[in-house]
């Protein structure tokens, strides 16, 4: 199975302390991985790696950054699923091939890696990660162009499926995103240089101003103080992710031209509107509902209040007592307020239901702190296929709106009523003037803009 890579890329250039804003911009982009992380520098004698597993403030300590010189700088923070948490895939990748030093990081997942895989290693190349980002890198140093930059265009033009990147070389940096546009890709002005991320939210801790997005199909070179931009494919329809507005970003961030909060508590308005019911309080599930929430108690009227709250420092795992507690998993990111749900008609409003198995116990948890009635509203449409292009969702049969009518999914949660927001309530949420052509709702609808590798899928 592939890797699958949600992950947040950042990256700056001409700046002096390259590698401590990458960090902060790292630090930003935190939610989008938390698995490994990793910088990789440049300064007059070449570039300089540091990539592990763990947080970003875990990482880098001031030694690390030291030993990270220079005044251009990418790093990646990842979050891996499918094929666990190895060191070897941790990003930016760095080779030394025809060109010299050239360093990598992505975010995305290609859809023809194992083709191209298959194809590199009967022609003798050698990986050290099962990572389609190391494929990426392989195909630069075999191109025929005979710089860099070109082997980059030249590279790009074999891959396929979602790929946001960004590219460190001896004397350039270059930002490329896929043709459809799939994962976001920002590019920020800092000081005398450029700054890209993921996500707004990184240029902002380092005080880069927001420029624009790089264009789906674009890649942006800046050598020195120039910039270039390069279309190595043909144009097609963007499809940048609709879930990225849904669940992924923050919600301070501005992704694909569009402020995340604004897109979010649109949802929610026209989720009261298609689903009102007669209750006392809306309660987020936190901190992935909470803007939808805030929404949808605007427009209904009805207050909105935190009845339950989220410890912010659970890591990813922990150890559960011998003698297992219900729910334990559930219980000890979330906690209910039990003064404010106690005998309450409550709304709860989540972005998503994948396998239901988390809103089943946060219904009863609610349940059980008091709440008369527990109605529950999704701030999207049901999530009935597998995503391709880089967010972590488990194979189709483990969705549960893959098999499951709206009815039996509120019987499995045990709630006294489920409301899902419609794909044409999403669209005009996400503000999609192409007529629902606008966005990647593959999620939602199983339109793939790009078929998925036979081989190895998941
Ligand atoms: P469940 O009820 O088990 O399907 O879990 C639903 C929760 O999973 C919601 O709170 C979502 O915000 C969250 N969620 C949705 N997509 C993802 C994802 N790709 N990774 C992690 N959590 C997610």
């Amino acid at each position: 199975m592939p890797f699958k890579d949600e992950c947040g890329v950042f990256g700056v250039t001409e700046l002096f302390e390259a590698s401590r804003q990458t960090y902060l911009g790292l630090y930003a982009l935190q939610h989008r991985g938390q698995e490994a992380a990793g910088i990789c520098s440049r300064d007059g004698h070449g570039l300089h790696l540091h990539k592990a597993q763990g947080y970003v403030a875990d990482i880098f300590s001031q030694p690390v950054l030291d030993s990270l010189p220079g005044d251009a700088a990418i790093g990646h923070t990842r979050y891996s699923t499918t094929g666990g948490n190895v060191a070897s895939a941790a990003h930016p990748f760095l080779i030394h091939g025809r060109f010299g030093q050239v360093a990598l990081c992505h975010n995305g997942n290609l859809t023809n890696t194992a083709a191209l895989r298959d194809r590199l290693i009967a022609e003798g190349h050698t990986f050290t990660s099962p990572s389609d980002s190391e494929v990426i890198l392989a195909l630069i140093n075999r191109a025929d162009a005979g710089t860099v930059e070109d082997a980059v265009v030249e590279a790009l033009k074999l891959c396929e499926g979602a790929f946001s990147l960004l590219i460190l070389t001896q004397d350039a940096l270059l930002a490329a995103r896929d043709p459809h546009g799939f994962r976001p890709l920002a590019m920020g002005r800092l000081g005398e240089g450029f700054a890209f991320s993921s996500e707004t939210c990184g240029f902002d801790l380092v005080g880069a101003d927001y420029l624009r997005e790089v264009e789906p199909g674009e890649v942006v070179i800046v050598k020195g103080r120039e910039v270039q931009s390069r279309f190595p494919r043909e144009k097609v329809v963007a499809k940048p992710c609709v879930f990225e507005h849904v669940y992924f970003a923050r919600p301070d961030s501005n992704v694909f031209s569009r402020s995340v909060m604004g897109t979010r508590r649109e949802m929610g308005r026209l989720l009261a509107q298609r689903h009102p019911v007669e209750a006392d309080l809306i309660v987020p599930v936190p901190d992935s509902g909470v803007s939808a929430a805030l929404g949808y108690a605007e427009a209904s009227g009805i207050p909105f209040d935190f009845g339950m709250i989220r410890n912010h420092y659970v890591g990813r795992t922990f150890i559960e007592p011998k003698q297992s507690i219900r729910s334990f998993g559930v219980k000890v990111k979330l906690n209910p307020v039990r003064d404010l749900l106690n005998g309450k008609r409550v709304v709860l409003v989540d972005d998503s239901i994948v396998r239901g198995t988390t809103s089943r116990k946060i219904v009863e948890m609610v349940r059980a702190a008091g709440a008369k009635e527990v109605h529950m509203r999704i701030s999207s449409p049901p999530t009935t296929h597998s995503c391709f292009y880089g967010i972590d969702t488990p194979s189709r049969e483990q969705l549960i709106a893959s098999s499951r009518d709206n009815e039996a999914i509120r019987a499995f949660i045990e709630a006294d009523s489920l409301g899902y927001l419609t794909l044409e309530d999403l669209q005009a949420a996400v503000r999609d003037g192409q007529g629902g052509q606008g966005f990647c709702y593959a999620c939602f609808t199983g339109e793939y803009a790009v078929a998925p590798e036979a081989k190895g899928v998941c």
